[in-house]
């Protein structure tokens, strides 16, 4: 049957990697929305629109084909044909994904899309940041992970191969702007559990996850 568990949390967080390791271990889909938002910015970057143009940028995200898959052991993200994976990992749209995710027209697209995806899954492990209060707040479980700022950018520097000072400053800007954005702030439900991911390994998570989830 439907089951839908919801792992919101800023990066760094340990969400992904939760998140894809749950998946596999309860043979359910996931959805990495984090991705979506980077593939517009993509878009948006690749026809010289101006991110902070909103009507320009709600344009962009409204024309193109974005297609994401759910394999949590491997989805591939493409836009327009194009695959681009590892260009939405690198810094400039890293660096223009909070403006981008700020235009209200830019999240009303990408929330519908991923409620379609979310209904036609079934068993589905939805990673964002407002998955448990916007996308799917029926979902049968919410996490909520945090974790020091000093671990989210020991963690995404590994990731990215990045310098740690960078990556800290990085985040530290983008939970701002995250988090101080008009249109809906990043939200933590209030029915979420809240984990702590500083002290604990990413094993430890999942088996906690996966507890909550037979309660
Ligand atoms: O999770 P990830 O770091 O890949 O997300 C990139 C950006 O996408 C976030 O910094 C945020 O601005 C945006 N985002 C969002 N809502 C989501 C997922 C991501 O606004 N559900």
């Amino acid at each position: 049957g439907r089951c839908v568990v919801a792992v919101d949390g800023p990066s760094g967080s340990g969400k992904s990697t939760v998140s894809r390791r749950l998946a596999v271990g309860i043979d359910a889909r996931y959805l990495d929305t984090g991705a979506m938002y980077r593939a517009v910015t993509w878009a948006v970057l690749r026809s010289g629109v101006d991110p902070a143009d909103a009507e320009a940028v709600a344009k962009v995200a409204g024309e193109i084909d974005l297609r994401i898959g759910t394999d949590p052991q491997g989805y591939g993200v493409t836009v327009d044909g194009v695959t681009v994976d590892a260009d939405i990992r690198g810094p400039e749209v890293t660096g223009s994904v909070s403006a981008v995710a700020a235009v209200p027209a830019v999240r009303t697209l990408l929330v519908s899309r991923q409620r379609d995806m979310i209904d036609n899954a079934g068993r589905m492990v939805v990673e964002g940041r407002d998955i448990g209060s916007v996308v799917a707040p029926d979902a049968e479980l919410k996490v909520y992970l945090t974790a020091s700022e000093a671990a989210r950018a020991q963690r995404r520097s590994a990731q990215d191969a990045a310098d740690v000072t960078v990556t800290a400053a990085d985040l530290a800007r983008r939970d701002r702007l995250d988090s101080t954005r008009k249109t809906d702030p990043l939200q933590q439900s209030a029915d979420a559990v809240v984990l702590d991911t500083t002290e604990l390994g990413i094993d430890e998570v999942v088996a906690r996850l996966r507890e909550l989830l037979v309660e």
